[in-house]
């Protein structure tokens, strides 16, 4: 299972096996090639993402999986992530809940409270910058209804419900269409190419992208 992680830059990574990848191509057909963020110290590792999942390129890494470094990583790519979406949340609690069910060696790793603190409250600052003071919290909270994450992680292979949601929904496709499946991933996969390329576009050729994908 794949994992969608923030750079320090703010860009997307994902994390799979213990290995941590940068993206490196889109192709025309929507697959995606993904690189070990060691590459610069010579790997050769890639991970390959298409309508079907992520798989491991041929090549092997010249290191082993970083698991600590990924649980590390995920804890903090949550605090950054809450801090922008829950903008009432206090930064003490944003860290509580991200730090929650962490194991002892994974908190031992992690930088001190008092720095996923500031963290927390640096990733606020930057989102309020970029849209301003005066919104308010939506009506119905982002995370009951978004699908990012899901989209970012492959949908049909992220927990048991999203796979129930997925059977259901592709059974009912295959039904009425005999092409559906085929249709629904080709989807997926085009949401995921203008999901992880958000980071280098403006918001509004986002949300036209998005739009055109599922209007
Ligand atoms: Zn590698």
């Amino acid at each position: 299972m794949a994992t969608s992680l923030k750079s320090r830059k703010g860009n997307e990574q994902i994390a799979v096996n213990g290995y941590i990848f940068e993206r490196e191509s889109v192709q025309p057909n929507g697959r995606i090639y993904w690189r070990c963020v060691e590459v610069k110290k010579g790997c050769k590792g890639r991970a390959i993402q298409d309508e079907l999942g992520i798989r491991a390129g041929r090549k092997e890494h010249d290191h082993p999986p970083r698991t600590t470094d990924v649980e590390v990583r995920k804890v903090l790519t949550e605090i950054k992530t809450q801090a922008a979406i829950q903008q009432t949340q206090s930064p003490r609690s944003i860290v509580a809940n991200a730090v929650s069910g962490t194991s002892s060696n994974i908190m031992a790793a992690l930088p001190s409270i008092t720095a996923l603190k500031k963290q927390a409250q640096r990733s606020r600052q930057i989102t309020l910058v970029r849209y301003g003071r005066t919104r308010r919290a939506p009506t119905f909270a982002v995370q009951l209804w978004n699908q990012y994450h899901n989209t970012l992680e492959g949908l049909p292979h992220t927990n048991n419900s999203v796979e129930g949601w997925h059977r259901t929904f592709s059974s009912l496709m295959s039904a009425s269409h005999p092409s559906g499946r085929k249709k629904y991933t080709t989807i997926t996969a085009r949401l995921f190419n203008i999901i992880t390329a958000y980071p280098s576009r403006d918001l509004e050729d986002y949300l036209n992208g998005l739009v055109a994908v599922v209007g």
